[in-house]
């Protein structure tokens, strides 16, 4: 991905600003949404939500022939993991796939683990293949890549067919994902966001990641591009999931749609991006 300059970049994102839009922000430590645990729960259709906190997002996509795992978070949420795709009513061993939306710690940093108690193949970006092999150099159980995935790809199990699409810049092996929810006749887009946080700074002249402030870029036009009518992520702040589960008994699955909360939150993230672009950019011109 490499078709804008940075000074591209700049002038194209300084037009296409939003100012309603609102990054979300990352949550501390002690928050709750790290500390208390969430009971699994379906979202919409075969989705479900099996991580084991707001922040430690994970989600089961089921099928008749197996089900596809995204983001196994920290090796020390896997027993509880696995425990919540007993309590819906799965077979951990039917996991088939094992997928992770980036290579940091709290999206792959269970991946070993959940290989091991699954039997599941791991899938991961070229780009990011290394970092899960080498468990970020040591700060997690290293895990076996046994599948590439790339932007474009289909990943299909039985009936479950999802679309892989290359968004790099929060690491430069980010991917989202992709595919169709049914309800009541109704057919829904859903994506599953996989990071828009600037992780590496700086944005230009970056040694470990020349490439970041293009990648960057043409992530948010693409993901500004894609029809989108139920926004979920790699961490369940992103798209406020603390008050939408209590809507759940009421709504059900109407509590996930929420198109407008993607625009806000991706526009938000571009909009840091663009700030921080420019501080830089001052920099350089003093
Ligand atoms: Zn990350």
């Amino acid at each position: 991905m490499k078709f804008f300059t940075a000074t591209q970049v700049i002038v194209f994102c300084l037009f296409s600003l939003n100012v309603f839009a609102q990054s979300p922000q990352s949550v501390g430590q002690d928050h709750p949404d790290r500390t208390q645990p969430v009971e699994p729960f379906k979202i919409i259709d075969n989705i479900y939500f099996i991580g084991t906190t707001i922040q430690a997002a994970s989600y089961l996509i089921t099928g008749s022939q197996g089900h596809i795992l995204f983001d196994t978070t920290f090796e020390d949420r896997v027993p509880m993991m696995l425990e919540n795709i007993e309590k819906l009513g799965f077979n951990p061993r039917d996991v088939k796939m094992l997928i992770g939306t980036h290579a940091h710690s709290d999206h792959v940093g269970g991946h070993s683990l959940m290989q091991e108690m699954t039997g599941a193949d791991i899938l991961s970006s070229e780009e990011d293949k290394g970092v899960v092999e080498n468990g970020g150099d040591g700060s997690w159980a290293p895990a076996e890549v046994n599948r590439v995935i790339d932007g474009g790809d289909v990943v299909s199990l039985g009936e479950i067919e999802i679309k892989v699409h290359d968004t790099p810049g929060h690491t430069p092996g980010t991917l989202t994902f992709t595919m169709v929810a049914e309800e009541e006749g109704q057919k829904y887009n859903v994506i599953l966001l996989g990071g828009l946080r600037i992780a590496t700074r700086p944005l230009l002249g970056n040694k470990d990641y020349p490439n970041i402030a293009d990648d960057m870029a043409e992530t948010f036009y693409y993901l500004q591009n894609l029809p989108v009518d139920v926004y979920l992520g790699a961490h369940g702040y992103w798209y406020d999931l603390r008050n939408k589960i209590p809507r759940i008994p009421q709504e059900g699955y109407r509590a996930f749609i929420n198109p407008e909360e993607y625009r806000r939150a991706v526009d938000g993230w571009q909009q840091v991006f663009v700030n921080m672009l420019a501080e830089e950019g001052k920099a350089l011109v003093k």
